[in-house]
Order: structure tokens, then C-alpha cells, then sequence
């Protein structure tokens, strides 16, 4: 029995070695990813509930890897975070998302681009540059462009952050808060943050065509949105009955699988050249 014992621990040790190998080496590839060619952006369109018609779309990041295969944020993002790899890995999201928008050309009203930013990025002292320097080497106009940003982010550091979303806002750029229900979700700090969209989480969506308790809550908080003269984006939009219940709240705009996955650069030319979007 202690002879089995012991196998069974040095099994245990060599798998957490092996993972410990693995995320080593995952690291060290990312790296030399986001300065190679190995990162994508997809790009899941935002509709008007009331028309249809697309009107923005947010920038996901994937990671073509050579060996491993596409890769979805939930399996790099994380450890770009500990590892302080984030703060390179979204400026280059936030270059890349701005050239893209700032190109597409039709008879469509031009769609805006929202992009995720993290913590790590908007404490930094040259983040306001940042934007300003994507805005600028893009073309996109500033109004064209929206940062995603959870709550807890916000709420981190509230003395630095406030005047330098309130800097980029006055320029024109919108500030939304993204995963809106999830956070610490104080409602008192929500009068004093600058900004201009609340994306209500999917896990609130998930319920109002079944549970009227879920529902009534998600109503609440688009009626507060729309008191505050704040946008609303209900997030992971799946079936025709959220579409509609929401219509019938007067949710303004909605985005999730409903309308479209999140597809490549080509998928977004394919999605704007419908029809409804004329
Ligand atoms: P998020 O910002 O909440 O993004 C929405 C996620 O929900 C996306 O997953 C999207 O594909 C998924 N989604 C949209 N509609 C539906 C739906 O109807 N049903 C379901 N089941 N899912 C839906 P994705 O692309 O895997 O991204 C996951 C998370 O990774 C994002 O959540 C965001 O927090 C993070 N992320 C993505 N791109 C970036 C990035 O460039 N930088 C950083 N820092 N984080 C990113
Ligand atoms: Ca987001
Ligand atoms: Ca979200
Ligand atoms: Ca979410």
C-alpha cells in the first residue's frame, strides 16, 4: 500500500510539473505572439433592436496558434494578465481594431468599434496617449471608437481613472461598462463615472424570456440606464424571445448569437452588405 502511495504521488508531481512546463511554455510563445503574426481579431457585430441594423461591433481577440490550434481569449488572456503581457497584448488589439474600422468603406452609417481594455492598461500614465495615438495613425474619429471596461476596473482606482475617461470623453471617445451586474456593482459610484453605455451581463439576458424575477431585474436596470441618458447593450442575445422581450423594454441595442458570432474580417464586409443594413 505505501509503495502505491508513492507512485501515485509522483504521477500527481509530474502532471503539476507538466502543466507548470505547459503554461512556461505557453508564456514564452505568447510573447513572441503578439509581436509575430499570431494574434486575430474577430469581430461580433451590436444590432438595433428596433431596426435590425448593425451599428458597432467589438473586437475579440483570438491566437492562431502554430501547433495548437485557434485559441479563445479564456485560454491566453488570463495568464497575459498575471504575467503583465496584457497591457501589449490590448494595445496591439486597440491599433489593430482602429485601422480595421477606420478602413471599412460603404453606404452603411459607419459602424463604431469597441474594444476591451484591462486594469493593467488604464492605470498606466500613457494610456490617454495611447488612444490618442491609435485614433490618430488610424483616422478612426474619436466618437467612432468605444472602450469596454468592467466595473471592478473602474472602481480600482477611481482618482486616476475618472480624469482620464472624463479626457478621453471629451474627445468624443465612449466609455462602456462592460459584464454590467456582475462586479461589485455599486449604484452609488455609477452617477460619478464618466460614462456613456452599460453592457448588461449575458447571465441577466439568460433569464428574462423564462424567470420573472430575472426579468424584472433586467428591467430595472434598463430603465435606470435609460434615466441616467445612458446607452444599453444587452449582451448574449441567443433566442427570438430575448429579442423581443427586450424590444418591448426599450432596450436599445442588443448583441450575441442571436444575430451573429463573432466572424473574421470577411464576415464583417459579408454581415454589412446585407440588406437590412442599407
Ligand atoms: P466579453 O467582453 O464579455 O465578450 C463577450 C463574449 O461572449 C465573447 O466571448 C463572445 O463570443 C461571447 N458571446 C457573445 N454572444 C454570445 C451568445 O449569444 N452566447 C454565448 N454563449 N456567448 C456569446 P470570447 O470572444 O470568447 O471572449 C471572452 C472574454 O475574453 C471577453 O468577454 C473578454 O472579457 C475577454 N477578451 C476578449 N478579447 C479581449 C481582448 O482583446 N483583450 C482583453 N483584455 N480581453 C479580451
Ligand atoms: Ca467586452
Ligand atoms: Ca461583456
Ligand atoms: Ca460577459
Amino acid at each position: 500500500a505505501k509503495d502505491r502511495g508513492k507512485s501515485t504521488v509522483a504521477a500527481y508531481d509530474s502532471r503539476l510539473h507538466a502543466e507548470a512546463l505547459d503554461r512556461l511554455e505557453l508564456r514564452a510563445d505568447l510573447q513572441r505572439a503578439i509581436f509575430g503574426n499570431e494574434l486575430v481579431l474577430h469581430y461580433q457585430p451590436t444590432v438595433e433592436l428596433e431596426t435590425g441594423k448593425i451599428v458597432g461591433f467589438e473586437a475579440l481577440v483570438r491566437w492562431q496558434h502554430p501547433v495548437r490550434g485557434l485559441l479563445s481569449p479564456a485560454a491566453f488572456v488570463p495568464m497575459a494578465e498575471e504575467t503583465g503581457l496584457v497591457v501589449q497584448l490590448n494595445t496591439w488589439v486597440l491599433f489593430q481594431a482602429c485601422r480595421f474600422a477606420a478602413a471599412l468603406q460603404g453606404d452603411w452609417r459607419r459602424p463604431s468599434m469597441a474594444v476591451n481594455i484591462s486594469a493593467q492598461q488604464l492605470v498606466r500614465s500613457d494610456f490617454v496617449e495611447q488612444v490618442d495615438r491609435a485614433l490618430t495613425e488610424s483616422g478612426l474619429p474619436a466618437d467612432r471608437l468605444t472602450l469596454e471596461i468592467t466595473e471592478s476596473v473602474v472602481l480600482h482606482d477611481l482618482e486616476d481613472v475618472i480624469p482620464r475617461l472624463s479626457h478621453l470623453r471629451s474627445r468624443g471617445v465612449r466609455v462602456a461598462v462592460d459584464d454590467f451586474g456582475t462586479g461589485y456593482s455599486s449604484l452609488a459610484y455609477l452617477t460619478e463615472l464618466p460614462i456613456d453605455v452599460l453592457k448588461v451581463d449575458k447571465s441577466f439576458i439568460d433569464r428574462v424570456a423564462s424567470d420573472a424575477q430575472g426579468a424584472s431585474v433586467t428591467e430595472a436596470i434598463i430603465a435606470m440606464s435609460h434615466t441616467m441618458n445612458l446607452s444599453t447593450v444587452a449582451e448574449g442575445v441567443e433566442v427570438a424571445e430575448q429579442a423581443a422581450w427586450l424590444r418591448q423594454v426599450r432596450c436599445p441595442i442588443g448583441q450575441g448569437y442571436y444575430w451573429s458570432r463573432p466572424v473574421d474580417e470577411d464576415g464583417v464586409h459579408d454581415l454589412l452588405a446585407r440588406p437590412t443594413n442599407e
